[in-house]
């Protein structure tokens, strides 16, 4: 199967490349920022015009939103813009050029209704302070030097890896990988360069073609699996909580910038600030190793793994849970499994948000009205059954899974889907039990795609 895949590298530059790639990320602001100011200023001119009484072809014409449309204009305006344009490679200009057209793209979408999920708004101008400097290249030579330590981009030339680039050279070499793109940014004070490869992944089953998995992802564990193991929550965040709240308090007590005077950020604020970034970067990292260690091993073990649609988003609004919900990473964990599962000729199924997979037992099926969050074990009044509150719902979820293959598609609800996203909160509604959608094995079916599309939007 052929997939698009990323692979990042932390870069170490040198003072010399990193001044050239910051070169390059300003230049890509200074496409996007005029373009963004030239696109509205042709708005603002049509909206004047017409309250002149000026229509159809007395109006100034329309600035295109397309990329295309947007780099026609760059290229002619370039040379009074920034007239230095040649310093920086093509590249950099319409890394920004694209920010800007998807982004207006998805901001009229989200208007006319075409674009599902959280409001987008009009796309605003970048500031050198509080944008991530990143430039991308899609063309030219880049490829990873043979000794696998080195990468070659256009103008910025030879870079040295900090990590080794085998795994992805390894691929190139063979033949079953073709680099589309590579990006260089900057994450947590550290320099990266991701690449965009499109990848020919060799067809394999998971290990147990017959099992299923639920997987009950929780507060107090990061996930409980039907067959009973807990896998504990990576309390990363946890662990560094004191560390960083430390550091927070240092930055605090320092001279940070205030708009409303004009002060400008200390030395020794900066400093502060960027050690804080580092210690935040590093548990994200942590958190990232945890779930593709857990995903990766779950989705090569079982043909069918469960999970439920929790509501991220409306779940991250109640402010005592969000902080160890956000740590647990929910929706990442979710979107692993779907692309994995998927690699390896799994599937992954997506109950529906409100299917009781807590409240029902799952030996004998009833279902109680009222389960409070401190029952910690679930206990049948019907059959007596006496079993961990999460282990039960992970039985449920798995048990949910041979319903669909019985009913064939089942209450899969695409539509259905979309109507409950779009509430936007824990709306108590009355629903069916159900699935919410599931991807087949192999090639990605349209069902796959509901799942995927779900995914962003309940995040
Ligand atoms: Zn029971």
């Amino acid at each position: 199967m052929r997939t698009r895949q990323a692979y990042r590298f932390a870069l170490d530059l040198t003072p010399r490349q990193e001044r050239a790639v910051l070169a390059h990320a300003g230049a890509a602001r200074v496409a996007h920022n005029w373009a963004l100011a030239r696109v509205k200023a042709v708005m603002d001119q049509r909206a004047a015009e017409r309250t002149y009484g000026i229509e159809g072809a007395g109006l100034t014409p329309t600035q295109g939103w397309s990329l295309p449309a947007l780099r026609r204009t760059w290229n002619q305006a370039k040379s009074d813009v920034a007239p230095w344009w040649a310093e920086c490679s093509k590249e950099a200009f319409n890394t920004g050029l694209d920010a800007l057209a998807r982004g207006l793209k998805n901001w009229s979408d989200s208007r006319t209704g075409r674009r599902a999920g959280r409001r987008v708004g009009f796309p605003r101008f970048k500031s050198r302070r509080r944008s991530t400097p990143s430039v991308r290249f899609t063309t030219g030579a880049i490829r990873v030097e043979p000794d696998r330590k080195h990468v070659v981009l256009p103008r910025l030339g030879r870079l040295k890896l900090h990590e080794s680039a085998r795994k992805l050279a390894r691929r190139v070499e063979a033949g079953t990988a073709r680099i589309v793109s590579a990006t260089v940014r900057r994450d947590g004070g550290r320099w990266f360069v991701a690449f965009c490869v499109d990848v020919a992944r060799a067809e394999r089953g998971p290990a147990q073609p017959q099992a299923t998995v639920g997987v009950d992802v929780g507060v107090t564990n990061l996930a409980v699996l039907s067959t009973g193991e807990m896998v504990p929550n990576p309390r990363h965040l946890e662990g560094a909580a004191r560390r960083m709240r430390r550091l927070a308090r240092r930055a605090s007590r320092r001279v940070g910038p205030d708009r409303r005077t004009g002060q400008r950020p200390s030395k020794r604020w900066e400093r502060a600030r960027a050690r804080l970034g580092r210690a935040h970067a590093r548990v994200a990292h942590l958190r990232r190793d945890g779930l593709h260690k857990l995903t990766t091993r779950l989705a090569r073990e079982y043909a069918t793994i469960v999970v439920e649609d929790l509501n991220v988003a409306g779940m991250l609004r109640n402010r005592r849970l969000a902080r160890r919900i956000a740590d647990a990473g929910f929706a990442e964990l979710r979107r692993q499994l779907a692309y994995k599962t998927a690699w390896n000729g799994g599937r992954l199924v997506v109950a529906d948000r409100w299917y009781p997979s807590s409240k029902t037992c799952s030996a004998c099926g009833a279902v109680k009205t009222k389960l409070a969050l401190s029952e910690r074990t679930y206990i049948c009044t019907v059959c007596g059954l006496t079993l961990d509150r999460d282990v039960n719902a992970a039985r449920n979820l798995a048990a949910l899974a041979a319903e669909v293959d019985t009913a064939g598609s089942g209450p899969v609800a695409g539509g259905g889907a979309d109507r409950k996203t779009r509430q936007g909160g824990p709306v108590a509604v009355k629903r069916q039990p159900g699935i919410a959608s599931a991807s087949k094995t192999g090639t990605v079916p349209p069902q796959g795609g509901t799942s995927n599309h779900m995914l962003t939007k309940a995040s």
